[in-house]
Formats: structure tokens, sequence, C-alpha cells
């Protein structure tokens, strides 16, 4: 088959197109031709080195496709099943997994990371991973939806638990994160505020739901809350950013208010004033995917039509290079797809 593997660590360029062994499933995997894989910010970090990659490597988590082979031991799939993958692996058996809590499993990787990903033609994978997908999404919707709308709904139902009428700071409304947590946001009735880098992007989030936007160039984010909000800050803030953006997300939060963090796109090192901590009674919530119980939860919602998928771009897989320098411009508004 052909696939894009890195042979090292660095840059754009280290993605190589190439013609690889086929994959050999297992009596318990289905085969899967891929045919649309999105990018995450996780495939630029994977291709600029994490520890427990092994080389050479196959970047891509979000994977939509149809069944080609079901091995001996499963039922229930067919070939040519139109199907997306959920994008993680786990061991199925510990504690955690039994518990369904597979993103604290101790062998929990996001696929494409310690494990190959899907930017090539064929995958096999465990049959838990293999989710059938409606006829009115076709291949680049459903390989847009899974890592970005199973981390949003962990980070606000998972984790900070959002209740109708909160009102949510969401950063970087153009983000796979973004798009997602907007549209959650909105589904519990919530007031959303959201931060863009330029007014189209704004304009495109007031499309998905969003109440107010603010221009993070232009405008200081506490600043334009406090206005907002009455000056009484924000119950939730959804955070991915990082460094360039921690200060004024924690200065937004009302007092008993959440920052729930999924990223740290812009630097990881941030400062924290403990008497501002303590004395509001803030919470500091870690987020990291979610649960494969989530993933069924939230794919629900996409397929009854009540959250929706945002496709910035599409580019065939032999250019993946392209498509990893235009997610690196931050340029989209959306997901950027590859198809084999
Ligand atoms: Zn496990």
């Amino acid at each position: 088959m052909k696939a894009v593997r890195i042979h090292q660590f660095g840059g754009p360029e280290v993605l190589t197109y190439e013609d690889v062994p086929d994959p050999q499933p297992r009596k318990d995997e289905v085969l899967l031709r891929a045919r649309a894989c999105a990018l995450n910010h996780l495939d630029v970090w994977v291709r600029k080195g994490l520890p427990g990659v092994k080389l050479p490597h196959i970047l891509g988590s979000d994977i939509a496709g149809e069944v080609v082979e079901v091995g001996e031991y499963i039922s229930g799939f067919k070939p040519g099943q139109r199907v997306l993958l959920a994008p993680m692996h786990f061991c199925g058996r510990c504690a955690k997994c039994v518990a369904g809590l597979q993103n604290q499993c101790r062998e929990f990787t996001v696929l494409g990371n310690a494990v190959d990903g899907g930017n090539c033609e064929l995958i096999a994978v465990p049959a838990a991973n293999v989710i059938p997908i409606p006829d009115h999404l076709d291949f680049n919707q459903a390989a847009s939806l899974p890592l970005v709308f199973l981390t949003a709904w962990h980070m606000l139902v998972g984790r900070a638990a959002v209740r109708p009428g909160q009102t949510v700071l969401i950063l970087g409304a153009g983000s796979g994160v973004g798009i997602a947590a907007i549209q959650i946001a909105k589904l519990f009735h919530c007031r959303v505020i959201t931060t863009a880098g330029d007014d189209s992007k704004l304009e495109k989030a007031r499309g998905l739901g969003a109440d107010f936007g603010i221009n993070h160039y232009q405008q200081k984010i506490s600043e334009e809350v406090r206005k907002i909000t009455n000056k009484e800050g924000v119950d939730i803030v959804v955070e991915h950013v990082g460094a360039a953006t921690w200060d004024e997300s924690f200065k937004s939060l009302k007092p008993g208010g959440t920052l729930v963090t999924c990223g740290a796109t812009t630097g990881p090192n941030v400062g924290i004033d403990l008497r501002f901590l303590f004395s509001r009674q803030l919470t500091l919530l870690g987020s990291y995917m979610g649960t494969m119980g989530e993933l069924h939860e939230v794919l629900g919602h996409v397929f009854a039509g009540r959250l929706k998928p945002v496709v910035d771009r599409v580019f065939p897989l032999k250019e993946l290079r392209a498509a990893h320098e235009y997610l690196e411009k931050s340029a989209m508004f959306g997901k950027i797809v590859v198809s084999p």
C-alpha cells in the first residue's frame, strides 16, 4: 500500500510518501481501507519528536473508511461497511478499561502517536475501535470528528460538568477543539464567548452559535470578558492554547470558576498566582481525550444532526507535507483532512 511515513523527526519535509507492506490483520481485528484522515496538532508534535514513537512511523489519528476484511473472531461488521475509527489504543482488560475509563489505561495512546496511524491506504484495528457512520456523512466529514469532538465533550461534560445557562469562554474558535466546544456548549444552552485572530473566523464562529467574539490580536481577552459578563467573569474556560493565553484565561474566571485544559499549542510553561487560585476558589482541570462511552455519546449527537462537522480543506494524501504546512499557519477554520 501507499503511506506517508517519517523516518526521522523534523519539519514537514520528513513526511515521505512511499510503498509500505500491507498490514496483516489478526483474527480479532478489522482491516479498513482509509478514505480520509484528519490532521490534529498532535501530528505536528509527533513529527517533531515525542518519546515512545518508533521509526519509521505513520501519523494520523482520525480515520474514516470502508471495512475490507473482518477477522474470524469478530461479528457485527461486513466488507464495504462505512465506518470511522475511535482514535485511541488501550488494553481493554485493566481495571480502568473495564470501568470504561480507557483514557486512564496505562497502555492508552492516541492512534498515530505511540502506534501507527491512518496516513495510509489500509489499517488493521480491534473491533472495539470501529464505529459505523450514517450515509449522510461523507468520509471527510466523518474523519474530521472523533478526536476533537471527544476531547471537547470530555472537557466540558466529563471534566467541567457544564450545566445549562452557564457562560463559557472557548479559546481558538477556528481550531478543531474550538468548533466542537462552541457547539457542545450551545447544546447545553450556555452563553458562549470565543476568541480568534481574525474577524472572519469570529463571524464563522457566530454561525456555529457563539454569542460573542473577541479578536485576541486587537482586544485583551479578560477585559472583553469583563465587559460582556458585566464584570462577573465566566463559569468555564476551555483552554488548549497554553502559554500565550493562560494568564488571560485565568483572569477571565468568575469566583468558583473552572479552567479546563487539553493542550499547550503555544508552549507548556505557565505561572499561577496561588493567592488568586485559593481566594477565588478556582478549579483547574486537566483533560486528555476521553472515554469510549463519551465518544459514542458525542457521536450520537453528530449523527442526529445536533452537532456538525466543520471541514476546512481536503488535500490528497501524497500532499500531506502541504497539509502540515497549512496546519502550522493556523489559517484554517475547522479541520484539515487528507484523502488517499
Ligand atoms: Zn487498560
